[in-house]
């Protein structure tokens, strides 16, 4: 109670006696490392307890002073002992490694109480798959998961719609050369994203938008859209499908596309390394990115050859064969075909940001005005 009473007398003090008390603190702080995480404390613990300020024999006349003077500056400035030392035992406990801040319509961040009430503006969810596995020497593993979410959250804070991201594995056999891939069978995949979508439909979230962010999840994304719509009361479609029907009237009325030589970039290359530069971009190391050196298996040469010229039935086939698991024996797991681990002829250390943002606008737009669509052209899937 002392203290309080002598802080509120002194709080009439001039701020600039208040300015100078704390620039003397600074000085001293800047001689005595460390003291001016003690010494407000201390300085308290003498208006509360002058002996126990005596007994402190070890402690030396200029640590004394600082010590005083950290009182009187803590005093002069109107702090509460508290407020004024931030690490000591009174400081609010917060996890110095949580960043995060809390992101609307993003499942795992909200409360029950903010679902019921997005349940009431929508029955939308979007759900994206991706993948734990290696992106070259400079991309997180959790690339495509991270990817994947940060997109459906851009859709969602433009469309009032619940993200609701399920698993951070995929499917990614072929990757296994490379420490860290994290792999699923197709089954797996299948049957926890049906369960899942299942819980959702329950709640209400009778439509529902996967979001493929790897393209080895592909096929299994469609057979589980077509289970959802085969075996439930929901109604799920493939979101990348999706904002392709906003982008092909635009395509229809300018010239066929012309099949031109196109470099070959795929996993982990420019055009993905870019999108996380613009995503996730304190996870990108680009001053570890390197070209990677391909590998063409010789059964595939050709076939290569072509699809590098623009040739689709190539590229159809090459796809095909090519990036299967190591124990397929086609040679084609990244590992075998790939040093660096990317796929991609391009130097990924190319990547940008604002490449990234055009991609990653150019496609949240197209998502939205699906999902807007969608909203208008058929009301709400109610039970
Ligand atoms: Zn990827």
């Amino acid at each position: 109670m002392r203290v309080e009473g002598r802080l509120h007398s002194e709080r009439r003090v001039s701020s600039a006696s208040s300015a100078l008390s704390i620039l003397f603190l600074g000085l001293l702080s800047n001689h005595l490392p460390g003291l001016a995480s003690m010494g407000v404390c201390q300085g308290v613990m003498v208006v509360q307890s002058p002996e126990r300020w005596a007994t402190r024999d070890s402690m030396s006349k200029l640590s004394r002073a600082a010590n005083a003077s950290i009182l009187i500056a803590a005093v002069l400035a109107g702090a509460s002992p508290g407020k004024a030392q931030p690490a000591g035992p009174a400081a609010a406990a917060v996890n110095p490694l949580w960043t995060q801040q809390k992101i609307k319509n993003y499942l795992p961040h909200m409360t029950w109480p903010e679902v019921e009430d997005l349940l009431k503006r929508t029955d939308m969810v979007i759900i994206p798959v991706g993948a734990l596995e290696q992106h070259g020497r400079h991309g997180p593993i959790g690339t495509d998961y991270l990817n994947g979410t940060e997109k459906g959250l851009l859709i969602a804070q433009k469309t009032d719609v619940l993200v609701a991201p399920i698993l951070l594995p995929g499917q990614s056999p072929y990757h296994m050369g490379f420490p860290g891939v994290i792999t699923l069978s197709s089954e797996t995949i299948e049957r926890v994203y049906v369960e899942a979508a299942q819980s959702l439909i329950r709640h209400g979230f009778k439509r529902i938008l996967f979001l493929t962010a790897h393209s080895g999840n592909e096929a299994t994304v469609r057979f589980i859209v077509d289970r959802i719509n085969q075996e439930t009361p929901g109604i799920a479609v493939e979101l990348n499908q999706a904002a392709q029907t906003v982008r092909e009237p635009r395509a229809t009325t300018s010239p066929p596309p012309q099949a031109k030589p196109r470099p070959f970039d795929r996993h982990g290359g420019v055009g993905e390394t870019s999108d996380s530069l613009y995503l996730t971009p304190n996870l990108v190391d680009l001053g570890a990115a390197r070209m990677a050196h391909l590998t063409v298996p010789p059964q595939l040469k050709s076939t290569y050859e072509r699809m590098q010229q623009g040739d689709r039935a190539a590229e159809l086939v090459f796809l095909a064969e090519a990036l299967k698991a190591k124990e397929t024996g086609k040679h084609s797991s990244t590992r075998e075909m790939s040093d660096m681990g990317q796929w991609s002829e391009l130097d990924p250390a190319t990547a940008t940001a604002a490449a990234g943002q055009t991609a990653t606008d150019r496609f949240v737009a197209d998502a939205v005005a699906f999902i807007d669509d969608w909203k208008r052209m058929r009301p709400r899937v109610d039970p």
